[in-house]
């Protein structure tokens, strides 16, 4: 049996290498090849002893993903579509900017926590990605990216735990990934520069502060429970009081003093400037001291049949203005690659094995998304 060296943070990897009776400074060497050099041929790592190299062929394998098909979009947005086996895809989607390179990777095929606003949600629940699946996306990415812009340096700096799936229902295979992520002798990112995006699921955000305490972004998306158990069916099992108790307990562990906590604009469902200021309210006096956050506003992409539109701009802005204006640092997002579909929550249209899907959609039109008025803060 081989195993799949993309599925072992450096430990793992040691671990593996003690088993082959070869010593850590090994696994070090093999880890940097793998991970700085991007070399998947064990005969061409030169200064490994001899005796690894010709013994590791039989025993492991790098495992790629087949890359289904790759869109680069006008603003230098790329999105690969991953072949993961069982008629499965995932996205990654790569985001430059001036002074960083982000790449948006997923975490399970689909994603069982079906919010209401996003296509992934509606797709059901495939499957969790490996350790392995979650790194070649990042390694398939950064070094397609080296040759493709003619750079030898990293062109990856910054990870967003944001495409298709919900990283903390994943976090057996997650953390692993972090951590190589992390390594000086893998990706080397900062603890700030790597980002958990969660709907919120508490007992993990927990573990995750002990575990391996990256930046977190939380996704509110509705000032209320009412509201939020519609969007976010979680909510139901985490409320709001809970989410954000669970926020300032991660953040003393954090790489930054703040959470980021978004909130996608849905025209006539959330956006109202009584939503932005019940949200104010709730963020700034939670537990009595409020919980020291950004607000970052994701103008929401449609899908086909979301029954759903994106709030006007003004609506937006407006919103915004009031979160400033109330003492909370509050950010638009701009949307990028929508020419490719690879802007927040269109990703995976593709996938093929769409659990449930049909059903999920049939239950959801017959619910239409109710209306909550807010109470007017206090
Ligand atoms: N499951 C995690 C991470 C993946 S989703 C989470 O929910 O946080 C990443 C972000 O995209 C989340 O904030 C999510 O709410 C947002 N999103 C999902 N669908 C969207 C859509 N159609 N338009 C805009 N943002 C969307
Ligand atoms: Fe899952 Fe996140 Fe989409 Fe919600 S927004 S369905 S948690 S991927």
């Amino acid at each position: 049996m081989t195993v799949n060296l993309f599925d072992f943070d450096l430990d793992g990897l040691t671990a593996f290498c003690e088993q082959l009776g070869e010593k850590r400074f090994r696994a070090v060497q093999l880890f940097r090849w793998i991970h700085q050099k991007g070399e998947s041929d064990f005969s061409r790592m030169t200064d490994l002893a001899r005796s690894l190299r010709e013994k590791l062929p039989s025993a492991a394998t790098l495992n790629t993903l087949p890359v289904l098909s790759r869109q680069d979009s006008a603003d230098g947005t790329i999105k690969w579509l991953f072949d993961v086996g069982g008629g499965n895809a995932v996205e990654s989607v790569f985001i430059p900017e001036d002074d960083r390179g982000t790449l948006c990777v997923s975490s399970q095929a689909g994603c069982a926590v079906g919010c209401r606003f996003c296509s992934t949600g509606h797709q059901g629940f495939s499957r969790n990605l490996t350790t392995g699946e979650i790194l070649a996306q990042l390694w398939q990415a950064e070094f397609f990216l080296r040759q493709h812009l003619k750079r030898t340096d990293r062109v990856i700096t910054n990870v967003v735990m944001m495409g298709m799936g919900e990283p903390l229902q994943n976090y057996s295979a997650l953390v692993p990934a972090l951590r190589v992520m992390l390594d000086d002798h893998g990706y080397g990112l900062s603890r700030r520069r790597v980002t958990v995006s969660t709907s919120g699921v508490v007992p993990m955000m927990d573990r995750l502060a002990q575990d391996c305490p990256v930046a977190l972004a939380v996704s509110l998306h509705a000032p209320n429970d009412p509201l939020r158990d519609q969007l976010v069916p979680l909510n139901r099992k985490y409320p709001l009081a809970e989410l954000l108790d669970a926020c300032v307990r991660y953040l003393p562990h954090a790489p930054r003093d703040f959470i980021t906590f978004e909130y996608c604009m849905l025209d006539g469902v959330n956006d109202t400037p009584e939503h932005a200021r019940e949200l104010l309210h709730l963020v700034k006096t939670h537990g009595g001291r409020g919980v020291p956050c950004k607000i970052n506003l994701i103008p929401f992409n449609p899908f086909p049949d979301s029954g759903l539109k994106c709030s006007p701009r003004a609506v937006v802005q407006r919103f915004g203005q009031i979160l400033n204006e109330g003492g909370v640092v509050t950010t638009i997002r701009k949307t990028r690659g929508d020419d490719i579909d690879a802007a927040c929550g269109q990703l995976a249209g593709d996938v093929l094995d769409r659990t449930n899907a049909a059903q999920r959609m049939a239950q959801r039109r017959e619910a239409p998304i109710r209306i909550i008025r807010p109470e007017r803060p206090a």
